[in-house]
């Protein structure tokens, strides 16, 4: 099986090795890519958005899979002009998509499905943005309706602030010429899950369960940024997580969308808030998230390819049960000076083979490019660094041991991802 890639990130580097190791894999290749992944995975140039152009270069290069990692090119329909040209693909059609694509047709599908979310207000005026701000009250959510990479969502007590993001998403969605809303939501107190859902669109598959790290600094602070590091598994979760969310959300939000004529078949990421009153879903994703993707699928133990085929082709109920490792895995995120406001990229790296070399960790790349011999920072996230090790706290010492043997000017990251959660562990143990 030849399987062609989609994407830049750490999720999709995390993707072509996890897709190295399945025996059934002959080829991996990688559009547009980045130079972590040249070992494993053919770089091939692309524009991910141009569906025309991705379906001609699965076609030239003999794709038999194309895995889409972002969710733009899933919203544009790229996975539907893949399988125009015949060529299976793994990621939902663009109208399906839009249960990330709309916010406000994701709670759309939660409520005919019966699923627990926040209540939630669609605005459409700055009179009923206020109207529900004082309905229901602070800590305010806001979210904008549309794609906004991470950063169309403000949480604070601040109603004046909550006003004016609304007022932005107003404005950027009529810019946008689009029918402009904005959603206010309740705010969901507790911990947060991710929870990737494998689906054909009728059977699914939950993968393993994972937490991420949304805020820059130590002790969940500064701003949000698109996840500052992630592990799994959970040592303080219910041991019948998984099984709640796949009867209480998976399923019952796939089979919403299959009685909608809008099947959905790819990855169903369930974000979760562990409430007292249960967990409930702070929102939903088309795709990998990362960077959970980096520490799930370091425990998966099944044949990454023949999982993601059998979704794409309608067979997910023939496949096996899936086998996982039970050791612990972390990621931790080194960003650039600057992210997520102003990034300031071009610095180089130094010691990633040393880093490599650390037994129990892997080097993804994320915002690398080459320079010459170099290789050098070339976006927000630059690096996810992962450990695995017994415990969580044995992977945490692998993954920042590694960190610490790179080396990038004014690069940040967290030195607390995973530590609660080793505490935790070695409590129970
Ligand atoms: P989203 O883009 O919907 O995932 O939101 C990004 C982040 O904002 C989430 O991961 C949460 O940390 C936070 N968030 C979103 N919705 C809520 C909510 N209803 N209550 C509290 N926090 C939220």
């Amino acid at each position: 099986m030849k399987v062609l890639v989609l994407g830049t990130g750490a999720r999709e580097h995390a993707l072509v090795q996890a897709l190295a190791r399945d025996p059934e894999v002959s080829a991996i290749a990688a559009a547009p890519g980045n130079p972590g992944m040249a070992d494993q995975a053919e770089l091939l140039a692309v524009d991910p958005m141009d569906g025309p152009a991705v379906a001609a270069l699965a076609t030239t290069w003999g794709a038999d899979l194309v895995v889409v990692g972002p969710e733009a090119p899933l919203v544009a329909g790229v996975a539907d002009a893949v399988r125009a040209a015949g060529i299976d693909c793994f990621g939902p059609t663009g109208p399906a998509a839009q249960l990330e694509g709309s916010k406000a047709f994701a709670k759309d599908v939660m409520a005919e499905a019966d699923v627990p979310t926040a209540l939630a207000h669609v605005c459409r005026t700055d009179a009923e943005v206020e109207q529900a701000l004082d309905a229901l009250g602070a800590p305010h959510v806001v979210k904008d309706d549309g794609l906004a990479a991470g950063k169309g969502v403000v949480v604070t007590d601040d109603r004046a602030e909550a006003l004016a993001h609304a007022r932005a998403c107003l404005a950027h969605g009529a810019a946008a010429g689009q029918v402009a809303q904005v959603v206010v939501e309740e705010f969901l107190d507790g911990p947060e899950v991710s929870l990737f859902c494998v689906t054909d669109g009728v059977s699914v598959v939950p993968l393993e369960p994972a937490q991420d790290f949304k805020r820059l600094l130590d002790g969940d602070a500064g701003p949000n940024t698109g996840g500052m590091g992630a592990y799994t598994p959970l040592p303080w979760a219910e041991p019948t997580l998984v099984e709640d969310v796949l009867a209480r959300v998976a399923q019952p939000t796939v089979d919403a969308m299959a009685r909608r004529g809008t099947p959905f078949a790819g990855l169903l990421y369930v974000g979760l808030a562990m409430t007292s009153r249960g967990p409930r879903v702070v929102e939903f994703n088309a795709r990998f998230g990362d960077p959970e993707t980096q520490v799930v699928l370091a425990r998966l133990e099944s044949p990454l390819g023949a999982l993601l085929r059998a979704a794409a082709t309608g067979t997910l109920a023939d496949h096996p049960p899936l086998r996982w490792s039970d050791q612990a895995a972390v990621t931790v995120v080194l960003a650039s000076p600057g992210y997520p406001v102003a990034p300031t990229t071009g610095g180089v790296l130094q010691g990633l083979d040393a880093a490599a070399a650390v037994p129990g960790a892997s080097v993804l790349h994320a915002g690398t490019a080459r320079r010459g011999d170099d290789v050098v920072s070339s976006g927000g996230r630059v690096l996810s660094v992962v450990g695995v090790g017994t415990t969580l706290d044995d992977a945490r010492a692998v993954a920042y041991d590694a960190l610490g043997r790179v080396e990038l000017d004014g690069g940040q990251h967290r030195t607390d991802i995973a530590a609660a959660a080793a505490l935790a562990q070695e409590v129970r143990a």
